[in-house]
């Protein structure tokens, strides 16, 4: 029925390394996610994989021919449904590799987890229908979805070097920000930090420039998914995005979550490619069979937010949202490739594509902070009393994401958390 699934998906799949089969764990041997980490007194960076709350180092393993993760996604899905397959049947129980596989094992609590891959190039959709929407309406509220979005996936360049691994704390930026009556722009730390909740996708196998990725071919180019914190600055952003888009509101920090959850893991969470009764259809260089029968993706999501007062009293944070890519996203990871590549452009290893932010269609089921307050107007109250109209120094965002249905192994995304930091001082 669904001819991705093979041995490795099968949900009574149990492993060795007891952790892995908890059924709240993210890790489970079903899911087998690919990062980068090292360990302490060590800087070298290894490839790892995610099984329970260890991490197999796949070098030591003699699993993977490259120490860098870029060259080995360069190699192609074949090579990660090979490396899928030892894995599964090393870690599962019973497997006669287990004593030479524990030796490559380490615990997840004790390394360091960096950035999956090198970036080189981020590019940032709009894929988010519900968001564009909530948005538009509070910049433009008689033409909240401007014209071209049906048609055209809308994305913009980003910002590469900013990218930061979860865990790691930012400063809060400053910049230019004007209020709407004022006769001149004032200048300081932003007063209306946002987050922004998207899922990325990192590009696999390259493709040569001047040569389009069609439809078919697109999603053997995509390694697997993250989970990204577009961290966003409201105030610089709505003093300086037009006319060329964001800028410096964007560019200050990036989060990524540290496992390349791989297409193949989320193969069992495929869905159809449904638009809404009246949407015109795709143009035919963004529309394929597969796309239309499989081409979404079933991940439910979620925001956290534990506050600077939560972290003292010992308390984990505070779910804001939930939403669902599926029902998020206004275009497949198919389509942002063949859009992304038509005009020539030349996608590269380890190219970041985030989605946009993935708000579902309730007023509740923002993304940001931007839609949940509604534009700052209306404060969040939180369960501890505190209130947020945007972040506060010291608070910490958690994004998480896991896929689950009748019949399967949830998996998860493992969490993508970033924490602000008073503005630096200037001179
Ligand atoms: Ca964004």
């Amino acid at each position: 029925m669904n001819p991705g699934l093979d041995e490795t998906h099968a949900p009574g799949l149990m492993s060795w390394v007891e952790s892995a089969n908890d059924p709240a764990t993210d890790f489970p041997i079903q899911n087998l996610p690919l990062g980068r980490f090292r360990r302490a007194g060590d800087g070298t960076w290894r490839i790892g994989a995610a099984i329970g709350d260890q991490v197999v180092d796949l070098a030591q393993a003699g699993m993977v021919a490259t120490a860098d993760m870029n060259e080995f996604l360069a190699t192609g899905r074949e090579t990660r449904r090979a490396l899928r397959l030892a894995l599964s049947r090393g870690l599962r129980h019973g497997s006669p590799d287990e004593s030479a596989l524990r030796r490559a094992l380490a615990p997840q609590a004790r390394v360091e987890m960096g950035l999956p891959c090198r970036i080189g190039d981020y590019t940032d959709f709009y894929t988010g229908i519900h968001h564009a929407r909530t948005v538009g309406s509070l910049f433009r509220p008689d033409n909240p979805l401007l014209p071209n979005y049906k048609w055209v996936p809308i994305g913009y360049h980003g910002r590469a070097s900013s990218i930061i691994a979860s865990g790691q704390a930012f400063r809060r930026p400053r910049g230019q920000t004007k209020a709407p009556a004022a006769p001149a722009p004032d200048f300081g730390p932003s007063q209306r930090l946002d987050y922004e909740l998207e899922v990325g996708a990192l590009i696999a196998v390259p493709n040569a420039l001047g040569s389009p990725v069609p439809m078919a071919e697109a999603e053997a180019h995509v390694g697997g998914l993250v989970l990204v914190n577009d961290w966003s600055a409201r105030d610089i952003q709505a003093w300086e995005y037009q006319p060329l888009g964001p800028f410096l509101a964007k560019s200050f920090a990036t989060t990524l979550s540290p496992w390349i959850v791989t297409l193949e893991a989320l193969q069992p969470f495929r869905a159809p490619f449904q638009r809404p009764p009246g949407d015109p259809d795709p143009l035919p260089y963004l529309d394929s069979p597969s796309n239309r029968t499989a081409g979404s993706l079933a991940i439910t999501l979620e925001v956290w937010l534990q506050t600077a007062a939560m972290k003292a009293a010992g308390n984990p944070g505070q779910r804001l949202m939930t939403s669902d890519f599926r029902d998020a996203a206004y275009w497949t990871l198919a389509q942002l490739v063949a859009h992304h590549t038509v005009n020539g452009c030349n996608l590269q290893s380890g190219d970041l594509l985030g989605s946009g932010t993935l708000s579902g269609p309730a007023a509740d089921q923002g993304g940001s902070l931007l839609e949940l307050t509604r534009g700052g107007s209306q404060a969040l109250r939180l369960a501890n009393s505190e209130t947020r109209t945007f972040l506060e120094d010291g608070d910490t965002v958690i994004l998480r994401g896991y896929c689950e249905g009748p019949g399967r192994r949830r998996i998860g995304f493992g969490d993508c958390a970033g924490t602000v930091l008073p503005a630096a001082k200037l001179g």
